[in-house]
């Protein structure tokens, strides 16, 4: 008979409101035989609260290889492992990659168990296009290497999403304004799930306006949000053009306004129906 070997469980937790525990969640951390986590104490309160009195293992950055080791090991041996970390999606931004790297290269099963994830959490409620989004996690310490990683985010990457703190976010706006400009509309996210959620909206100023305004409002945590570069379409399109658009699209569908305004000043037809659709928005 061969020997049944055990999953390794990827478990998301909340990251505020604790009602955000699933189901399979508690049921997964109450069933393993041990759960990995970055900071037994923290995570320690969570299993308290939720009456789970289960055998922590530390694992963080500086332990991770080491402690993989013997966590595929228990697999191997027939033991289901999960794996927690301090807030949302272990992974994201927290520990958690080289152990599930680790154990798909040993033949450990991996299993996720989904769950909140402050940037999916925040990018579902921002109104920031959500076809496309790049997240770019903490953006560095140092100002001129925050500048660089924004500056190396394609134009046509869609919304861009990082992680910040509160006692870097004044100067993150600064880097943003001086990377994409100070018109760029922003979004910040803070205190997802918590008593005092709020959204912030608006340019780096307005944000900076708004933190500023109240020094409770710069605590806490926070995702922000970059909105996609707005098109251009107006700025390529001479304004000849654009004013012929506008009398044909008050006559005819815009489909066909775009189509004979090609025709009359040989542009091209889908770039006019793109502008066209933008005046509408
Ligand atoms: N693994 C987590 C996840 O799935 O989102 C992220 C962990 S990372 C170490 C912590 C960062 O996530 C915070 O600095 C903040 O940027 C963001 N974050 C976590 N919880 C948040 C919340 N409730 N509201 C806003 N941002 C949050």
């Amino acid at each position: 008979m061969t020997k049944q070997i055990g999953s390794l469980y990827v478990v998301a937790t909340p990251i505020g409101n604790l009602a955000d525990i699933s189901q399979r969640a508690i049921s997964t951390l109450t069933q393993v035989s041990c759960i990995a986590a970055e900071d037994t104490r923290h995570s320690g309160k969570l299993l308290q609260h939720l009456g789970i009195s289960n055998r922590l293992l530390a694992l963080h950055d500086h332990n991770e290889k080491q402690r993989a080791a013997s966590i595929i090991e228990k697999c191997l041996a027939g033991e289901n492992v999960a794996l927690i970390s301090d807030a949302g999606t272990p992974l994201i931004s927290d520990p958690g990659y080289s152990l599930v790297r680790l154990c798909r290269e040993a033949g450990v099963p991996v299993v996720p168990i989904p769950g909140p994830c402050a940037l999916i959490t925040a990018l579902c409620a921002a109104g920031l296009p959500t076809d496309k989004f790049q997240f770019i996690g903490f953006l560095a310490a140092k100002s001129s290497q925050r500048q660089t990683q924004l500056a190396a985010v394609p134009d046509n990457a869609g919304t861009i999403i990082c992680y910040d703190t509160a006692r870097r976010i004044l100067d993150t706006l600064q880097d943003v304004v001086a990377v994409f400009g100070a018109e760029r509309q922003l979004v910040l996210a803070k205190e997802l799930t918590k008593t005092f959620e709020h959204f912030a909206f608006g340019t780096a100023a307005d944000i900076t306006l708004w933190l500023t305004e109240d020094p409770q409002r710069c605590q806490g945590e926070m995702v922000l949000m970059i909105a996609p570069a707005p098109a251009k379409a107006d700025e390529a399109i001479g304004e000849a053009v654009q004013r012929t658009l506008k009398i044909l699209l008050a006559e005819l569908p815009l489909k066909q306004a775009a189509a004979l305004t090609a025709q009359i000043h040989d542009e091209k037809k889908n770039a006019l129906y793109q502008l066209a659709l933008s005046w509408q928005h």
